[in-house]
C-alpha cells in the first residue's frame, strides 16, 4: 500500500520546514511507501522557494505550483489528481493538524472504510468568529446531507484512491467531500484528532466563509438528491404554485361572472396571475433541468449509478467507480 499525503499551501513560509520535518518523522515510522504532495496555491511569500528546496533533496516530495491562488478546494482537487498512492491523506499546511494522528486513520481504513474524517474535538480556534459558525454549519450540514459527522471542516482525512476518482469539486466544496463520497457509496468513519493553535502565519478565512458554505450546501443537496430528476423538484413547486394561482383565478371568475362582483379592485387577482406565471416558470425550469441532466450524464458517458463489483461466472470483475 502506498500513501499520498496532500498538503495545500498558501503563504505558509514559517510552517513549511517544521511541518515537513514532523511529517517525515511520522511517515518514516510507518511501513508504507509514501509520497508527499505539496500544492502551492499561488503563494506570494517564500513558500514556493522553500518547497522547491525540499523537493530537490527528497525524491518522495512532489510540488505542484498553481499559477495563481485558486483556493483550497482547487488545491485539494489537484492533490487527488496527482496522487499515485492507494490511500490519500489530506492535511493543512499550517501545522494545526498533527501528523502523529495518521496511524490512527490508517488503522480505521484497515477496518474497511473508504473515507476517514478527523474530528477536532478540542478545536484551537477563536470561539466567536470560527467555532460558533462552524458548530452551526456542522449541525446544518449533518441534517441536510444525512451524513452524520461532528466536524466537516477538518482537513485531516484519509481516502481510498478509488473514492476520490468519483468526486469532482467546485466552489468551496472540500468540506462536503464526505457527503459527496457517501453519494457514490463510500463507507465513512470518524476519528478524534489533536488540533493545535496556529503558531505562524494567519488564517486565510473569516466569517464571510459561512454564507458561501450555505450556498454550496444547497448545490450539494441538489446534486445528491435531485440531479437526475430535476422535474420532481421544480415540477412540484410549479404544480403547487400554478394550482393555487389557478384556483384563486377560478374563484374570482365565478364571482365576476355569476355574482356580478367587480374585479378591478381585487388585489387577489394580481396574486393569482403571479402564481400562475411562477408555476409555468418552475415547470419549464424543471424540463430544461431534465435536458441538462441528460447532457451531463450522456456526454461524459457517466451512468446514473455506481457499481461496486460485478459477479458473473468466469471472471470476477472489481469495479469501484465508472470511468
Ligand atoms: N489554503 C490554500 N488556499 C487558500 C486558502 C488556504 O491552499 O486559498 C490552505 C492554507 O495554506 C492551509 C489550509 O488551506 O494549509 C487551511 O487554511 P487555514 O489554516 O487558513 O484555514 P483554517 O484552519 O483557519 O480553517
Ligand atoms: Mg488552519
Amino acid at each position: 500500500m502506498k500513501l499520498s499525503v496532500v498538503i495545500p499551501i498558501y503563504n505558509e513560509e514559517e510552517n513549511i520546514n517544521l511541518l515537513y520535518e514532523e511529517l517525515k518523522e511520522v511517515l518514516e515510522t510507518l511501513e508504507h511507501e509514501y509520497e508527499i504532495i505539496f500544492i502551492d496555491d499561488g503563494s506570494k511569500d517564500n513558500s514556493l522557494e522553500l518547497l522547491t528546496k525540499i523537493q530537490l533533496q527528497d525524491s518522495s516530495v512532489v510540488v505542484v505550483s498553481f499559477r495563481r491562488n485558486f483556493g483550497q478546494t482547487a488545491a485539494m482537487s489537484a492533490g487527488f489528481d496527482y496522487a499515485t498512492g492507494d490511500v490519500i491523506v489530506t492535511m493543512d499546511g499550517d501545522m494545526q493538524n498533527d501528523p502523529h494522528d495518521i496511524p490512527k486513520f490508517l488503522a480505521k481504513m484497515d477496518e474497511g472504510y473508504d473515507l476517514v474524517s478527523g474530528w477536532r474535538f478540542k478545536r484551537q480556534d477563536p470561539f466567536l468568529n470560527r467555532r460558533l459558525p462552524s458548530m452551526i454549519a456542522n449541525k446544518i450540514i449533518s441534517v441536510v446531507t444525512g451524513v452524520h459527522l461532528h466536524d466537516y471542516g477538518c482537513t485531516l482525512k484519509t481516502f481510498r484512491k478509488e473514492i476520490t476518482e468519483g468526486i469532482h469539486l467546485y466552489g468551496e466544496m472540500h468540506r462536503f467531500i464526505p457527503a459527496i463520497a457517501s453519494g457514490v457509496g463510500g463507507e465513512i468513519a470518524e476519528v478524534k484528532v489533536n488540533h493545535r493553535p496556529r503558531r505562524f502565519g494567519t488564517s486565510k478565512y473569516g466569517i464571510s466563509r459561512t454564507i458561501r458554505v450555505v450556498l454550496d450546501l444547497m448545490t450539494v443537496k441538489f446534486m445528491l438528491s435531485y440531479a437526475t430528476r430535476p422535474i420532481q423538484v421544480f415540477g412540484l413547486l410549479g404544480v403547487i404554485s400554478g394550482g393555487i394561482g389557478f384556483s384563486i383565478a377560478l374563484v374570482l371568475t365565478i364571482e365576476r361572472q355569476f355574482f356580478g362582483m367587480p374585479l378591478a379592485n381585487r388585489p387577489l387577482l394580481l396574486l393569482a396571475v403571479l402564481l400562475i406565471f411562477m408555476g409555468m416558470q418552475f415547470i419549464s425550469m424543471g424540463l430544461l433541468g431534465e435536458l441538462q441532466a441528460r447532457t451531463y450524464h450522456e456526454s461524459q458517458e457517466k451512468p446514473i449509478y455506481v457499481v461496486r463489483k460485478v459477479l458473473k461466472s468466469g471472471e470476477d470483475e472489481e469495479k469501484d467507480s465508472p470511468s
